[in-house]
């Protein structure tokens, strides 16, 4: 019997570890599978997902930017990835169809929390962005415990979206961007945008760090360099990338597809010594 076949869908794509990060854990655990990368342009992402089911696909991620149109394709949605408007995990069922999950949420508490060791209940929380990760950060948080959370994008009307979906005006509020030197400090602050991909500089002021604050950039090596430079700038006490979320939400997906969770932190020691927390102005 052939090797069951699994793929990342994105585009851009080939910078993805997920290949990589799945190859790792099914060598770990003796479980044979394929998986690969697949370059899929908004315009042909549907057909692309089609034909790979067609040809015997047993599931997929999804990263950038189809985790919330791929939700109109799955025919089964999880309650957590209906909630957050976005899929990352598609599963094959038996009749042909496709079962959305998302595990991006689980895979930022469980990195945060375990990995790192740090508390996230009671803190008062800012997120930057209101895209598919961001969607599923503020609905993990929150259900972590957060005491409340101020999401602030680029295009305000996604932050108002998203706090609608939410639907906990005591908790959640939105504000402007420009509005970010005056909203007081924050003890977890999380940058969900993709501004680090193309060297966008999110100009935030100091003054958004509390003291003993965690900063978190849901990307990881270069592309997270300056968000986490100007943590440390600001004198966060914690500071982090995204690569810790990266394996755990993989093994997230492994768990929903083979039954069983490996061990992530060998996977996430081979790839931090590739790609070292870096903090460059
Ligand atoms: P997305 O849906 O395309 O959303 C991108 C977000 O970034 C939007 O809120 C967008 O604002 C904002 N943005 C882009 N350029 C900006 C700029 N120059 N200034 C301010 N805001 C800007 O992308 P996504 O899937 O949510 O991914 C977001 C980030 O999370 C990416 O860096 C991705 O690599 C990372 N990620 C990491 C993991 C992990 O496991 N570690 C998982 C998922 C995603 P507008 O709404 O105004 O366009």
């Amino acid at each position: 019997m052939s090797e069951p076949r699994f793929a990342v869908f994105g585009h851009p794509i080939a910078h993805s570890l997920s290949p990589r990060i799945h190859a790792a854990f099914g060598k770990q655990l003796g479980v044979p599978l394929q998986y690969t990368a697949i370059d899929a342009p908004p315009e042909t992402f549907a057909a692309q997902l089609d034909a790979f089911g067609k040809a015997g696909g047993s599931g997929a991620n999804i990263t950038l930017p189809h985790k919330q149109a791929v939700l109109a394709l799955c025919a089964h949605v999880s309650d957590f990835a209906r909630r957050a408007g976005a899929v990352n995990t598609l599963t094959r069922r038996l009749d042909g169809h496709w079962r959305g999950d998302n595990t991006d949420g689980a895979g930022l508490v469980r990195d945060i929390a375990q990995r790192h060791g740090l508390d996230l209940r009671e803190r008062r929380g800012l997120l930057l962005g209101a895209g598919g990760a961001a969607r599923a950060a503020a609905f993990a948080l929150l259900d972590a415990g957060v005491a409340e959370l101020t999401i602030v994008n680029r295009t305000p009307e996604r932050a108002d979206a998203l706090a609608d979906a939410i639907g906990e005006p005591d908790r959640v509020r939105t504000r402007y961007w420009d509005a970010l030197g005056t909203l007081g400090n924050f003890e977890l602050i999380v940058n969900a945008t993709s501004a680090g991909h193309t060297r966008q500089s999110l100009r935030l002021p100091f003054a958004l760090v509390a003291p003993r604050a965690l900063c978190y950039d849901l990307s990881y090596g270069m592309t997270a360099s300056a968000f986490l430079a100007w943590a440390r700038a600001a004198k966060a006490g914690f500071a982090y990338d995204g690569l810790g979320m990266l394996i755990e939400q993989a093994a997230e997906s492994f768990a929903i597809w083979h039954g069983r969770r490996p061990d992530t932190d060998v996977v996430y020691d081979e790839f931090r010594g590739e790609l070292p927390l870096h903090a460059s102005d």
